[in-house]
C-alpha cells in the first residue's frame, strides 16, 4: 500500500488572499446577543434560549424556505387541506352527486387531480354508478389521469424550487435519493408503497412526486399498482349499496386492512430513511478504526 501516509486528509488552510468565510450575521432572536461558534443544541449564553438549526442558518428557517418554494408552497397546503374539506358535501349529497357522476364521470375523476375530491369518494361513486368491473376501470383510469394531471401542476408550480430546497439539505437529498433516486423498479415499488393506504392523500403525493423530480413513468405505474387494491375494495363497497341515501358502510376488515398498510409504510420507509441518513453519517464522520 503505498502513499498511504500522505493521503491521510489535513485540513488546509484558506489559500492567502481568499476572502474570509461570508459568516452572516448570527444573533440572538431574543436578546440580539452574538451566536457566533455555538453549534445548534446549546443555549444563548446572555439569556439562555435554546439555539435552534435555523437561528444559526436563516437560510433554513420554516419562513424563510416558504417564501423560496412561493407556490409551490400554496399547492402543497392546498392540496393537504382542500380533499378533505370538500369530500363533507360530497358525503352528505351523494344521491345527488351519484346522479351528476353517472353523466359525467371521466371529469369528475380527473378533479381528483386538481386536488379537489378525495379519491376513496370518487371510486364508492364509480362503484354504485358503474358497478365493480366498468367502476374498477372507470376510478383507475380516472385517477391516472388525475395523477398526470396533479403531477404536471404541481411541476409548474414547483419549477425546480423544492429540487434546490431539497439540494440545500444533505439529509433530506439522502433520503430523497434512497427512496427514489434508484433504480425503475425500487421508484415503482416506494410510489406503490405510498399509494396504497386507502387513506394516502392522493392529491398531496402527485405534489410530493412532483416536486421531487420522481421520473414520471414510475411514479405513473406505482401509482396505478398502489391504488388498484384500495380503489377496487371502495369500488366494491358501492356496487353493493342500492341506495347512497345513508353512506355505505366500510367493513371491518377494510378499516383493519388501512390500519395495517399505514403501519407498513412507515416501517418501510422509514427503514430505507433512516438507513440513508446513517450512511450520510457515517460518510461525513470519519470513523476511528477499532
Ligand atoms: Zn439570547
Amino acid at each position: 500500500m503505498p502513499e498511504t501516509q500522505s493521503q491521510i486528509p489535513e485540513t488546509i488552510p484558506p489559500p492567502e488572499g481568499s476572502p474570509a468565510p461570508s459568516t452572516p450575521a448570527l444573533a440572538c432572536r431574543k436578546c440580539g446577543f452574538s451566536l457566533e461558534g455555538l453549534a445548534a443544541g446549546a443555549s444563548c449564553p446572555e439569556c439562555g434560549r435554546e439555539i435552534r438549526p435555523a437561528d444559526l442558518n436563516p437560510d433554513e428557517a420554516l419562513g424563510a424556505t416558504i417564501k423560496r418554494m412561493g407556490p409551490a408552497a400554496w399547492l402543497a397546503f392546498a392540496w393537504t387541506v382542500l380533499p378533505g374539506l370538500l369530500s363533507v358535501p360530497l358525503w352528505i349529497r351523494m344521491p345527488v352527486v351519484a346522479d351528476w357522476f353517472r353523466g359525467h364521470a371521466p371529469g369528475s375523476l380527473g378533479l381528483a387531480g386538481f386536488g379537489l375530491l378525495p379519491t376513496v369518494a370518487q371510486a364508492v361513486l364509480a362503484g354504485f354508478a358503474f358497478g365493480i368491473h366498468v367502476g374498477l376501470a372507470a376510478a383507475l383510469t380516472g385517477f391516472v389521469g388525475a395523477s398526470l394531471v396533479g403531477y404536471a401542476l404541481a411541476r409548474r408550480a414547483a419549477q425546480h424550487r423544492v429540487e434546490a430546497e431539497i439540494e440545500r439539505r444533505p439529509r433530506f437529498k439522502a433520503v430523497r435519493d434512497a427512496l427514489v433516486g434508484g433504480s425503475f423498479w425500487k421508484t415503482v415499488g416506494i410510489v406503490a408503497l405510498v399509494r396504497t393506504p386507502p387513506n394516502s392523500p392522493f392529491a398531496l403525493t402527485n405534489w410530493l412526486l412532483a416536486a421531487t423530480e420522481t421520473k414520471l413513468l414510475p411514479a405513473i405505474l406505482g401509482t396505478a399498482i398502489g391504488m388498484t387494491p384500495r380503489t377496487l375494495a371502495a369500488v366494491a363497497i358501492g356496487a353493493k349499496v342500492s341506495s347512497l341515501s345513508q353512506r355505505p358502510e366500510t367493513p371491518r376488515w377494510l378499516i383493519a386492512a388501512g390500519i395495517a398498510s399505514v403501519i407498513v409504510v412507515i416501517i418501510v420507509i422509514g427503514w430505507i430513511a433512516n438507513r440513508a441518513l446513517d450512511r450520510l453519517t457515517r460518510a461525513s464522520t470519519p470513523t476511528p478504526d477499532a
